[in-house]
């Protein structure tokens, strides 16, 4: 079933009309209700309930318990091989809201051989496939990275740019800067800055500096470059808290802009 999903995703080609619609927004945090960070270090998947917890959250509900405990459903931190892999399995048995990020983070289990899985590039490959049907965007970043460097499978650049779209479009922001940057190489400067403006405004942290390159080497006007100063403050309104800012003075490790 899997083999066919794949090949019928990539023998479509991704329109313009729909690689540059408006992406979806992150989603917020189901214990502060501020949008989650764009950045990987600003946000962990729970292996126990499949929510999504900034790490503003995370950090608190350790200082209030002092103990490692899930804020949303006190699931405990069970360290262990196995325990996490178990967790992501139930998870996806269950078919709750979590089965997306369960499914993409038991394919990371799978690609590097951990949480006491062996490594299997088929198996990653086919719960990333799933869990980007399923909304996913990070599991088809990772599927443009198999396929980029032949990770498992041939490689093949045409396939890993059809995922690296797939990803973008369902709003992964790194995915649009990435976009962004094939486009300056290939000399397409006008898609690049289009490119770069979603990008900024989903939150990836390089796509400002790329369209301030633009508008000084006259591919942006002062009009795109203001504009994209303004959607960076909006972005970080969006996100910013006190808890999130002292786990980020904790730890580099979660630092969410
Ligand atoms: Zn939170
Ligand atoms: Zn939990």
């Amino acid at each position: 079933m899997e083999i066919g999903c794949i090949m019928k995703s990539v023998s479509e080609s991704n329109d313009d009309e729909s690689l540059f619609k408006q992406p979806p927004k992150n989603e917020d945090c189901p214990i502060c209700f501020l949008t989650i960070p764009t950045l990987s270090t600003g946000y962990s998947f729970q292996a126990c309930c499949g929510k999504v917890i900034c790490n503003g959250c995370i950090r608190s509900m350790f200082m209030a318990s002092n103990d490692y405990l899930c804020p949303f459903c006190r699931a405990p931190f069970i360290e262990g091989e196995s325990v996490k892999s178990k967790r992501l399995e139930n998870l996806i048995e269950k078919k709750n809201d979590g089965i997306a990020g369960a499914m993409f983070t038991l394919g990371v289990c799978y690609d590097q051989g951990s949480s006491g899985l062996p490594q299997n590039h088929a198996k990653a490959i086919e719960l990333w496939n799933r869990a980007g049907e399923l909304g996913n965007t990070t599991a088809y970043y990772n599927l443009n990275i198999t396929y980029q460097h032949g990770r498992g499978v041939p490689m093949d650049k045409k396939k890993a740019k059809h995922y690296m779209e797939l990803a973008a479009m369902g709003g992964d922001a790194m995915a649009r800067q990435n976009l962004g940057l094939y486009e300056i190489i290939a000399n397409n400067m006008d898609r690049a800055l289009k490119h770069f403006m979603i990008a900024n405004q989903g939150g990836d942290d390089e796509a400002l500096e790329s369209i301030k390159k633009l508008y000084m080497h006259g591919y942006a006007t002062k009009k795109d470059y203001e504009k994209a100063l303004l959607s960076r403050q909006t972005y970080l309104d969006d996100i910013r808290s006190n808890q999130r800012d002292e786990a980020a003075a904790f730890d580099d490790q979660l630092k969410y802009y």
